[in-house]
């Protein structure tokens, strides 16, 4: 499973280059002039495009990966809206869904993973 901490993530736009399936998007914090911090504002993977080739993690410079490959083997989704994973600073490794029925973010349930801290394989 593809997971990512927005606490490591310096907003470097590495992974996003290294995707093939354009499934990563983000956008870099501001500070009050308009330059760009290290840090990012959201972050998204589109868990649908993605073919989990693992160059997103090869990329990303941080150490430990701000994004990587956790040792869950399976992911179970129950919607295309879970597949769509946002991310905003302090939010969980698993990030957050749109539920467009309800027009708010809301946690992901339901899938055996959350319980457990992802493990890095490699640093
Ligand atoms: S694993 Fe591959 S396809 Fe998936 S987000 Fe990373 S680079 Fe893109
Ligand atoms: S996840 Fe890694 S490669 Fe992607 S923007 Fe953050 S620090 Fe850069």
């Amino acid at each position: 499973m593809l997971v990512y901490d927005p606490e490591k993530c310096i907003a470097c736009g590495m992974c996003e280059r290294a995707c093939p399936s354009k499934c990563i998007s983000f956008a870099v914090q501001k500070d009050a002039e308009g330059k760009s911090l290290r840090k990012i504002d959201w972050y998204l993977i589109d868990y649908g495009r993605c073919n989990f080739c693992g160059l997103c993690e090869e990329a990303c410079p941080t150490k430990p990966k701000a994004v990587w490959h956790s040792l869950d083997y399976e992911a179970v989704f129950h919607s295309r809206d879970e597949m769509v994973r946002y991310w905003k600073s302090g939010d969980h490794f698993y990030g957050n869904i749109y539920n467009f029925e309800l027009k708010a973010f809301e946690p992901v349930r339901g899938q055996l993973h959350l319980e457990g801290v992802p493990e890095h394989r490699r640093v």
